[in-house]
């Protein structure tokens, strides 16, 4: 395992465009390598779903996974692994719908977001092969949220009630939300 260091929100890697994978550098072994260190950090810090730029690594690849025997999120919520490089983002139902949501580089938060409930993806898998997927209600938001680390966005930008911000430890004693109606990435 070669899990790697998330950096956190103020870091300006956060905050940036990430460049665009050429398509020819996916088969290196130093991309791959990559790959394989996004996953182990994922696996590490318990999240679901992890961006390059969250390891300071800024390129437009992430990865999503939610296993379907996990304790937390159970088979309510599940998907394989979705390894996403270079994706365009077209939303396919407008209609908002809201999930609470944490993130790895902002630790010890939830925070209320509204977004898109279906989106279409665009995007080269692991092997370089275009692909297209379209998500619909939580995993839309789990993947909206990631491909936000993307372009330089975080969650807390799309908050629009800030009263729906909280401390876990306080989240956990005043909300009623179930554990798996919120997610980490
Ligand atoms: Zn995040």
């Amino acid at each position: 395992m070669a899990a790697r260091t998330v950096i956190r929100m103020g870091h300006p890697t956060l905050r940036k465009v990430a460049s665009k994978v050429d398509p020819a550098e996916i088969a290196s072994p130093e991309f791959q390598e990559l790959l394989k260190d996004l996953f182990d950090t994922m696996k590490v810090e318990g999240g679901i779903g992890i961006a390059a730029p969250q390891i300071n690594i800024s390129k437009q690849v992430t990865l999503i996974e939610l296993p379907a025997n996990s304790e937390r999120y159970g088979t309510l919520h599940s998907c394989p692994l979705y390894i996403i490089i270079n994706p365009e983002i077209k939303i396919i139902d407008s209609t908002f719908q809201g999930f609470w949501e944490g993130c790895l580089s902002v630790p010890g938060l939830r925070g209320y977001v509204e977004r898109p409930k279906s989106v279409q993806i665009d995007y080269l898998n692991e092997f370089g092969e275009k692909k297209q997927i379209i998500v619909s209600d939580f995993l839309s938001t789990v993947f909206q949220h990631e491909l936000d680390h993307l372009f330089g966005k975080i969650y807390i930008d799309r908050i629009t009630d800030t009263t729906k911000i909280s401390y876990l430890e306080e989240f956990a004693e005043f909300n009623a939300i179930k554990k798996e109606d919120s997610l980490d990435e």
